[in-house]
């Protein structure tokens, strides 16, 4: 009955690679180039080592160049520095992510920020950020970017509807309200010390939930027919699969909100398989920037 509201974010993440794919070879077949994804992970979180893992097979997937650089978690700072200039400096990548987080003895803004911005694919650094904000080429935070793509996807055209971003972390929920509101959008950004947060979310047409915090979001606080969109990856007991059994949910409790809701990302499968495909499709449009050749608007 509620299958038709599911927002489908794996299928939809698979289409978007098999275009993203298609691009990489006319790249190749055109121009003679070849976009290069340089992974950096720093100690041995296992967490990260697979989320690396995914990034690099993805990466070879779609036709692209795949660099991985493990470095030990002692490395220093300085060590971290002159890897990303050296990556800067190489021509044949296109794409720099630094794996977070990063041990205490690195200063992690401070080696966000030493990234080129053209290759900054993962769209942390102060200058994508301005960009974004003020209606630039900017390379946009994958998990963001993915939530519009899905939305866009469902509804069409955003204009004129109410979006409550529910987070304001500078990765997800501030990026998220500067590309609703580039997809005018009214845009209301709720955060822990916003009141009467139920009544704040049930104005929205979306609701965009990015606040780490178990199945906060109820049903009872969505406006019917609404857009959800569950950010949240959270690992909780599963006492129901087994003794010490663990699940994912999100930051929106499924169950009631899929009654209420018009259309709903479920966790797992919803947001998260877009965040990768997002990291793609920027380092390919990344490469069409770099090289002076169009193209993005085909994604
Ligand atoms: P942060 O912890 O950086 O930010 C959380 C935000 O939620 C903050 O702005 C905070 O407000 C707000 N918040 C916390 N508690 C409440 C509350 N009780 N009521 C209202 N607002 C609250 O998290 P991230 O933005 O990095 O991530 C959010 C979620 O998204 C996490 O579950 C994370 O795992 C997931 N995530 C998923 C990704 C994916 O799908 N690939 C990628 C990135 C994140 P304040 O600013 O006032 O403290």
């Amino acid at each position: 009955m509620s299958d038709g509201k599911i927002i489908d974010g794996k299928a939809f993440a698979e289409r978007l690679r098999g275009r993203i794919k298609a691009a990489v070879e006319a790249l190749g077949r055109d121009h003679g180039l070849r976009p290069g994804l340089a992974v950096v992970l720093v100690g041995e979180d296992p967490a990260s080592q697979v989320y690396v893992r995914n990034k690099a097979t993805q990466t070879v997937e779609v036709g692209m160049h795949s660099v991985e650089h493990k470095l030990d978690a002692a490395t220093s700072q300085d060590e971290l520095l002159a890897l990303i200039a050296a990556l800067n400096a190489d021509e044949t990548i296109d794409g720099i992510l630094v794996q977070l987080p990063l041990p205490d003895q690195i200063d992690s803004q401070a080696v966000l920020d030493a990234i080129d911005p053209d290759k900054d694919v993962d769209g942390f650094h102060v200058i994508n950020a301005g960009r974004l904000a003020t209606g630039g080429a900017a390379l946009v935070p994958c998990t963001p970017l993915g939530c519009l793509l899905l939305l866009q996807d469902r509804l069409g055209d955003l204009s004129g509807l109410h979006a409550v971003v529910v987070g304001r972390s500078n990765i997800v929920g501030k990026p998220m309200a500067q590309l609703l509101l580039g997809a005018n959008c009214t845009v209301t950004v709720a955060h822990s010390r916003t009141r009467d947060l139920p009544a704040m979310v049930r104005q929205g047409d979306i609701v965009v939930a990015a606040v780490g915090r178990p199945e906060m979001v109820k049903g009872d606080w969505i406006k019917p027919g609404a857009a959800v969109i569950d950010v949240g990856i959270n690992r909780v007991p599963a006492p129901e699969k087994g003794e010490s059994k663990m699940k994912l949910v999100g930051d929106v409790e499924f169950a009631s909100a899929v009654a209420v809701a018009g259309a709903i990302t479920p966790v797992p499968g919803g947001v998260g398989p877009m965040t990768i495909a997002c990291l793609l499709r920027n380092t390919l449009i990344s490469a069409e920037r770099r090289a002076g050749v169009a193209g993005e608007g085909d994604l």
